[in-house]
């Protein structure tokens, strides 16, 4: 089995840095082969552009999907980074992404690098099929995240609101949509207001929860059969939403 991190901090003495460093061991000692995408050490570019292309469908006019479109399906080919980066994550049977939230979401290189590397024509899109019938169907992937603010915070009764509704972008609109199955996040919650002790603490429930991860229960999604595309992919009459941003019944 194969898991791949992608790891996104700045500082390489960061909490985030140990985090990642905890799920490589965590795993190899399972077994497991890890490869790890440090974005900033990489010094991978963030932002999509033009240049994320070897030949342009359209020199004049950028569509950044359909210029993802043309380099996977003549071999025009994207450049080098992104690549390498679509090579590591079609072949992980675990994808991690591991980083701080920044403004109830990803760091931006890590939004970049999805951007980029999650490419239409070969990730989603086309023949490849999305949701329950995405390309990473029976793989598994989630979310490691550090937090300024602690679990009570982000909980109903709390001032930023449930995680779990935070990370519905990324759990429903990133992983879900490219067909993963979705394990619970894991929250180390304010490490640097912890004393050490805690922070160890922290570092052992997650290589627990990684130890243990044949034993989590994936998150609950719709089927992509649940929606009627006619209606504007919206739940075929009498389903019942029973997502976290799907709350609604269909009529
Ligand atoms: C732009 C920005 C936006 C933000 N937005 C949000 C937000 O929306 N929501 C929110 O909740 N928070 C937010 N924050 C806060 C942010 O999420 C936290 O600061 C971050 O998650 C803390 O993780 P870290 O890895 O950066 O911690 P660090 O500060 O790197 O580490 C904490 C402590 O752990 C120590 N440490 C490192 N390695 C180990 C180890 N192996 N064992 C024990 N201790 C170790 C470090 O020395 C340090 O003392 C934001 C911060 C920024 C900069």
């Amino acid at each position: 089995m194969k898991a791949l991190i992608v790891y996104a901090h700045p500082e390489p003495q960061s909490f985030n840095n140990a985090m990642k460093d905890c799920a490589e061991k965590t795993l190899r000692s399972m077994g497991w082969e890890v490869e790890v995408s440090d974005l900033y050490a990489q010094g991978f570019k963030a932002v999509a552009d033009g240049d994320d292309f070897k030949d342009r469908v359209d020199p004049a006019f950028l569509k950044y999907a359909a210029e993802q479109a043309h380099a996977s399906a003549d071999g025009a080919g994207f450049c080098d980074d992104v690549a390498a980066e679509i090579e590591k994550l079609k072949s992980a049977d675990l994808l991690i992404f591991q980083f701080p939230m920044w403004w109830f979401g990803f760091p931006a290189i890590l939004k970049g690098w999805v951007d980029r590397v999650f490419a239409a024509g070969t990730i989603y899109g086309g023949d490849i099929g999305m949701f329950s019938e995405g390309l990473f169907r029976g793989k598994r992937a989630l979310v490691s995240f550090t937090s300024g603010a602690t679990k009570q915070t982000y909980s109903g009764v709390g001032l930023y609101g449930r995680a779990d509704v935070t990370l519905w972008p990324i759990e429903n609109g990133v992983l879900n949509f490219a067909g993963f199955s979705v394990l619970p996040h894991f929250q180390a919650e304010a490490p640097a207001k912890l004393d050490d002790a805690g922070r160890k603490a922290i570092l052992e429930n997650w290589a627990s929860y990684l130890r243990s991860i044949d034993d989590h229960t994936p998150l609950e999604f719709h089927d992509l059969g649940d929606f009627d595309q006619s209606k504007a992919w919206t739940l075929r009459a009498g389903i019942k939403g029973r997502t976290v941003g799907q709350d609604g019944v269909g009529e």
